[in-house]
């Protein structure tokens, strides 16, 4: 990894630009984490850079458990003995970490899924923290942003920066990849429409650049959500398998898979059709071994 700097958005609030940004609130000399980066190279910097500052890392909030979220928790936690907090949902994940790769694979993980980009390094959760409200311990309010994981939030400083999570996938993400992960679709197009509501001076997603307004972002998210929902109900008249629709969905979008794309995706597309029958848009049916994915 490239190394790391910090950079001032405010009198108390910083961030760490880096393929998982990082934020920083810093009071007097006590420094609050929002996400510890991609793994524990990203965590050492992030160590190294607290120190020349000579701030005291007190917790680690994570916004959610994915891997590139919680990469740095362990190393941190190993050097500094300082809290992690996160939500009831997202916590176990983050302590026992495996259960990533085994939720997104639906079954034990076979050892190619054991990798980074799955599975931290587990760190201990001393604070479980409410989806919504002022993080005990600290001056940073937690904002609940479900959709893209089980329990993710936003923070928000007393300086008026709101930290997004992975609400939002940058523009380049949205162009190259079009499909990004997504746990529960109702309660993301949920957050999405909240987000239009939520003021702040800025905005530091979980990837990619600041923000000093949403609305466009919000839009090209929405709208590639929207496309993949009717490419899939779309797709879904042909009588199609879940791995011909997955062929087919690689195919429309230049998806190459590896095994941790190959989860990732699937995932991805199983939260999809779940939105899709319950707004009944498709259905199934059982053939000859098979589940088979129709139109209504
Ligand atoms: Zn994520």
């Amino acid at each position: 990894m490239a190394r790391l700097s910090l950079v001032q958005v405010t009198d108390h609030t910083y961030y760490i630009p880096s393929p998982t940004n990082v934020g920083i609130y810093v009071d007097g000399n006590s420094a609050v984490l929002i996400d510890s980066g991609s793994d524990k190279d990203a965590g050492r910097q992030i160590y190294r850079l607290l120190n020349e500052q000579g701030w005291e890392l007190k917790m680690i909030v994570n916004t959610h458990s994915n891997a590139d979220h919680i990469g740095g928790n362990a190393f941190l936690q190993q050097k500094t003995g300082c809290a992690v907090a996160a939500t009831k949902y997202e916590a176990p994940f983050i302590e026992s970490p495996f259960l990533e790769a085994a939720f997104v694979y639906g079954g034990y993980p076979y050892p190619e899924l054991n990798s980074k980009f799955l599975v931290a390094k587990p760190s201990k959760v001393t604070d479980v923290i409410f989806s919504s409200g002022p993080i005990k311990g600290t001056s940073l309010e937690a904002v609940p942003l479900p959709g893209h994981f089980f329990e993710m939030i936003g923070i928000k400083t007393p300086d008026d920066i709101f930290f997004l999570a992975d609400s939002l996938f940058p523009e380049k993400i949205i162009i190259k990849y079009h499909l990004f992960f997504l746990y529960d679709l109702e309660q993301h197009l949920q957050t999405l429409d909240k987000l239009e509501t939520l003021e702040a001076d800025l905005y530091i997603p979980g990837h990619g650049e600041l923000l000093y307004s949403l609305e466009r972002l919000i839009e090209i998210n929405r709208e590639k959500v929207k496309e993949i929902i009717s490419f899939l109900a779309d797709a879904c008249r042909k009588k199609l398998t879940f791995d011909e629709l997955l062929a087919e969905t690689c195919l429309r979008y230049n998806i190459s898979l590896n095994p941790t794309q190959h989860v990732l995706v699937s995932s991805t597309i199983r939260s999809y059709l779940a939105y899709l029958v319950s707004n009944g848009l498709v259905r199934y049916y059982f053939a000859d071994g098979r589940m088979i994915w129709t139109d209504s």
